[in-house]
Formats: structure tokens, sequence, C-alpha cells
């Protein structure tokens, strides 16, 4: 595994490597296998699997976790390594948005509920930096996570409007043992915060059962979320909503019709740490229901 630091020597590694297909893995780092699941996918589909770490300060809001969002260079090569990355790019912020910097990506509509409520300009960061990234790598196909699902259906109808080429491929969300999505923030959880932290997907779980119980109140199945969510006092819940999957508009006052689809959507705040979760309510959903891969 090779890695390179500048978009020329990206390139150039692209070129010598004369594959046919390349698959991409943007990630911010401190790598679990929510991220190595991604690689296992690209390298099955793809001559060659191109990673990047790169934490983008203008996704983070002026009180977020940015300056110490958690970081370990050295474990994740190895994981990349283990996984099949043979590229890593690790650029640096200024090779990213260079002095004078002027263009900035924004996605419409989809990007005005949910976290883009509480996150004012992160869904804007995540566009920016991820066209850049498709127009730097130029790969066939890039893989994300269904764990950040407005994320991906932003980041899908993005390459969809400015015409990239590169396919967006989204992957089931890779969970703990326990039924907790992973991610790199589960490291700030305190032993109590992440008891808690399971509420996200008990919740999820209710739904779906309330669900397929019969309840087709999209109403009701949000109300229900919700109260899941803040049995505990120290949960401040920011939404539970159910929304359509590919134009995530919000759902409440609608009764969903059979073969719909529709995804309950969650985030809140616990401590300082903020978790978001999401599942399929109305089909079957493996990667929610049995436990895959281990630490
Ligand atoms: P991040 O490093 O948090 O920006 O995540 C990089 C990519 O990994 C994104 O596409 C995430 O959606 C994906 N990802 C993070 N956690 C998981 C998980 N638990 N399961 C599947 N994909 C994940």
């Amino acid at each position: 595994m090779r890695i390179v630091t500048t978009t020329e020597e990206l390139r150039e590694a692209i070129r010598d490597s004369s594959a046919n297909t390349v698959g991409f893995v943007p990630t911010m780092g401190y790598l679990h296998s929510g991220h190595t699941t991604l690689f296992d996918h690209a390298r099955k589909q793809n001559d060659l699997v191109v990673a990047s770490i790169f934490v983008n300060p203008t996704q983070f809001g002026p009180n977020e976790d940015f300056e110490v969002y958690p970081r370990d260079p050295e474990g994740d090569a190895a994981k990349c390594r283990a996984h099949g990355v043979r590229l890593l790019f690790m650029p640096s912020v200024a090779e990213v948005y260079p002095d004078g910097h002027a263009t900035t990506v924004t996605v419409d509509h989809l990007t005005t509920e949910l976290c883009g409520r509480f996150r004012p300009g992160h869904f804007a960061g995540v566009a920016t930096v991820v066209a850049k990234l498709f127009c730097m790598v130029g790969s066939q196909r890039a893989y994300f996570g269904e764990k950040d699902f407005q994320q991906l259906a932003v980041i899908r109808r993005m390459a969809r409007d400015l015409n990239i080429p590169t396919r967006v491929i989204g992957i089931p969300t890779i969970r703990e043992d326990d039924g907790l999505a992973r991610s790199s923030r589960n490291v700030y959880l305190s032993d109590e915060e992440r008891a808690v932290a399971l509420s996200l997907a008990t919740a999820l779980r209710a739904t779906r059962a309330a669900h397929r119980a019969g309840e087709r109140s999209a109403s009701a199945l949000c109300d229900l979320l919700a109260a899941e969510l803040t049995r505990h006092p120290t949960v401040a819940l920011q939404y539970a909503e159910l929304a359509d999957p590919e134009s995530l508009k919000l759902l409440r006052g609608t009764t969903l019709e059979a073969g719909q689809g529709a995804r309950a959507i969650i985030a809140l705040q616990l401590g300082r740490t903020r978790l978001i979760d999401n599942a399929a309510i109305d089909h079957d959903d493996p990667s929610f229901l049995t436990t895959r891969l281990g630490a």
C-alpha cells in the first residue's frame, strides 16, 4: 500500500496502476469495522481500492469536535493495508483548501431537515469535500455507509446533479454485538453513556415492531420512536422522524402505504457526544436484525 499526500501524486499513482476499475472510500479516519466493510466491498468490485483519510474542517460547526476528533494514522494505515487498500490519500487541509479557495457545493431540499436543522453548513462542507475528492480520484465507484443516511442521500444527489460519473454505493450499517452502530465518536462515551446509547437501536427495533404489528400512522411511529429515546433523562433528543428514503421528505402526518419505503432516522446528544442512527421501517433490513463483524 502506498500513502500519498498530494493530488498530483494521487493521480499519478492511479494512472500508473493501470487499473480498469477504481473503488474509492472517503473517511475521516479512526477506522473501525464500519469503514473496513466499505473497503471489503470496494475490493470485491474493483481492480484498485483507494481510501482517503481527511478530517474535513468545513463540515464541523464552531462548537463541534474538529479539534478533538480522534486520530490514529498508524493504526488506520494498518487496517487499510489489511483490507486491500492499495492507495491511501492523506492530504493536509492546505492541499484540499489552498489559499483563495472560494467554491462551495450546496445541495438544496435534502439538507433542510433532520441533521441539517441542527448542523448548519455541515452538508455544504460534506458535499464540497466529497465533490473535490471525486474529482481528484476519478473512480468508477465510491462507497458510503447507510449509518450516515442523510449524507448518503445528499452525496447521491450531488453526484447526479453535477454529472460526476462516479457511482455512489450505500453499504448497510455495521453494529456492535448489542446493536449500537459503530462510530469513531463512540470512544467519547462513558460506561453509563454507552449503556444509554443502546436506546437508539432499541427505539428503532420497537418502531419496526410496531409497524410490523400494523401501525401505519407515521406520526404515531415517530412519537413511539421519540418516547423510547427520551425514557433516559440524560438524552437530549434532537429529532426522531420517518422520512422518504430518497427525497428525505418527512412523513409525519401521512399514512404509510404498503411498499412505500420509509426510513426512521434519529439524532440525540448524550453528554458531549452526538449520536445518530437509522433503519428501514417497512422492510427487512438484515444488517439491523443480525450482528455482523466483531471488533
Ligand atoms: P467517517 O469516517 O465517519 O466520515 O465515515 C466514513 C464512511 O464510513 C462514511 O461513508 C460512513 O457512513 C461510513 N461508516 C461509518 N460508520 C459506519 C458503520 N457503523 N457502518 C457502515 N458504514 C459506516
